[in-house]
């Protein structure tokens, strides 16, 4: 019995050693208070810099409107990968454990990712919109609502950065594409609708009608996918459409149909 424990510990070192030559010892590239940034795309500890500064404001800002943000999974900081993203500018990965019931127990984020080669500007917006998805999962309550990925992710994310920003990213394209007509359940996962549908949530976040926080467990922490709260600030935000609204210092008004009514028979 007293020969068994060291060979036990030697074999978790080798699974130990073999696991980190599989990483290639990889260290990260840049640190900060909160993010461990590491470099898979070539891009330099220069960007590495930048991309956990940008992060660490985000981060800020955050906290500061008074959102709850999902722990790192693992350690004290968030892992940061700077890499290649096929057109995507970031990337959230977060992983919860649920009960026999669906309901999310705990929730944390694995990684964030970065594409290599941002500018500044589209760095700092970015950075919030990954930052938002990282406050996201510390709403989710249940699975069967993070599984389906429904249209308000993607959409809370992009608008509540807006908002924040005071700048739109895909919110003018909602206008364009006259989305005020299609069901926003008709969209989900990535889709581009779903960014453009954060035309909505930065009016909820910019209008008053919400802080960040009441956004986000409104949409995020119920049971079902068609949330009552976001129904109901849908609906809000339709009728104030209606009267036409600004943001990022441009107003936008839907186009309007002429019907013609007339007696027949
Ligand atoms: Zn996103």
């Amino acid at each position: 019995m007293g020969g068994k424990t060291p060979c036990v510990v030697l074999l978790a070192l080798v699974l130990a050693v073999v696991a980190a030559s599989s990483l290639g010892f990889a260290s990260p590239a840049y640190t900060s208070q909160n993010f461990e940034v590491y470099d898979n795309a070539g891009a330099g500890v220069e960007y590495a810099k930048s991309v956990a500064d940008a992060l660490e404001s985000a981060r800020s800002r955050v906290l500061q409107e008074g959102a709850s943000l999902a722990p790192p999974c693992s350690g004290s900081r968030y892992t940061v990968y700077v890499e290649a993203l096929g057109g995507e500018g970031g990337q959230v990965r977060w992983q919860y454990t649920s009960d026999s019931s669906g309901r999310i127990l705990s929730s944390c984020v694995v990684s964030i990712s970065i594409a290599p080669g941002l500018s500044a500007s589209t760095l700092a917006r970015v950075a919030l919109h990954e930052m938002m998805h990282v406050a996201q999962a510390s709403y989710f309550r249940y699975s069967s609502v993070v599984a389906s990925y429904p249209w308000y992710i993607e959409a809370s994310a992009e608008g509540i950065t807006g908002a924040l920003m005071g700048s739109c990213g895909w919110e003018p394209w909602y206008f364009q594409t006259s989305l005020y007509s299609a069901n926003p359940y008709s969209f989900s996962d990535g889709a581009e609708e779903c960014y453009a549908l954060g035309a909505f949530y930065h009016w909820v976040v910019a209008s008053g009608y919400s802080s960040v926080p009441g956004a986000l467990s409104g949409s995020l922490s119920g049971s079902a996918v068609s949330s009552d709260w976001v129904n109901s600030a849908y609906t809000s935000f339709l009728l104030s459409l209606a009267k036409g609204v600004s943001m990022c210092g441009r107003s936008f008004q839907p186009s309007y149909q002429k019907v013609s009514l007339s007696t027949s028979g």
